[in-house]
């Protein structure tokens, strides 16, 4: 029964079981999240592997971050008319991401609270049709992503966020939201030495949980399996 998927049934593709260099497996390159492996039942659990298309369903569809992080602060930025735009940029509330994304977003989110953090959302996935409206609005590569590549937020992967205290008070981060300037930067010189720690800490729990750092917006982190989604113009949410 190795070569049986316990979540599908049919054959898993292992690499050891048709006789190819474990190195080389599919399970080298992407990850399988912990909490698939939990939704197995005990008896069966361990005894063979997930298959590739069982991990990218599970990893791919869209959960609402409250599922994953409970004490999340959502400031949905788009939502409201304090954004760059000045404008409500979302019908409705897209406060939801990968469970590939989340999974991390959990693991990153949970070290930061045992060092006093909380997360707070500005933004997570976006619409494709959304980014056409900010590209006509700010042209530059740097800071929205042509909506003809895509931004990692259209593909749900992306999210843009800040931090706050454990009781949900705000903490000063070296700028606000959508700042478009130089001191944006993830590495931007900061004076203020509190602040340049807890950026520092904040990037430190995002990189070690699978996220990339954005070197020209110090709230933007990427997952760095962003490959294993692709642009949705509009979500059932
Ligand atoms: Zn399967
Ligand atoms: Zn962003």
């Amino acid at each position: 029964m190795k070569h049986i998927c316990p979540v599908c049934g049919k054959s898993n593709g292992c690499a050891i079981e048709i006789g190819i260099d474990p190195q080389l497996c599919w399970c080298m390159s992407i990850k399988v999240p912990k909490s698939l492996l939990e939704t197995i039942p005990s008896e069966q659990r361990g005894k063979s592997c997930v298959c590739k298309a069982c991990v990218l369903v599970y990893k791919q569809k869209f959960e609402a971050i409250h599922t994953w992080v409970e004490d999340a602060v959502l400031d949905l930025r788009y939502m409201t008319k304090n954004n760059f735009v000045g404008d409500v940029m979302y019908p409705k509330a897209f406060d939801c991401l990968r469970v590939g994304t989340l999974d991390k977003l959990k693991q990153a989110a949970d070290a930061l609270r045992s060092m006093g953090y909380r997360i707070v959302v500005w933004d997570a996935y976006r619409p494709r049709f959304v980014q056409e409206r900010f590209w006509d609005l700010i042209q530059d590569d740097r800071f929205v992503a042509p909506p003809w590549i895509g931004s990692s937020h259209n593909r749900g992967c992306a999210i843009d966020l800040t931090l706050a205290d454990l009781e949900g008070n705000l903490l000063n981060m070296p700028t606000d939201f959508d700042c478009f300037s130089e001191s944006a930067g993830a590495y931007a010189s900061i004076e203020d030495e509190e602040i340049e720690k807890r950026l520092r800490t904040l990037q430190a729990c995002m990189t070690s949980a699978g996220f990339l750092v954005y070197r020209h917006e110090w709230w933007h982190f990427v997952d760095s399996e962003e490959d294993l989604y692709r642009v949705e113009n509009d979500i059932k949410w």
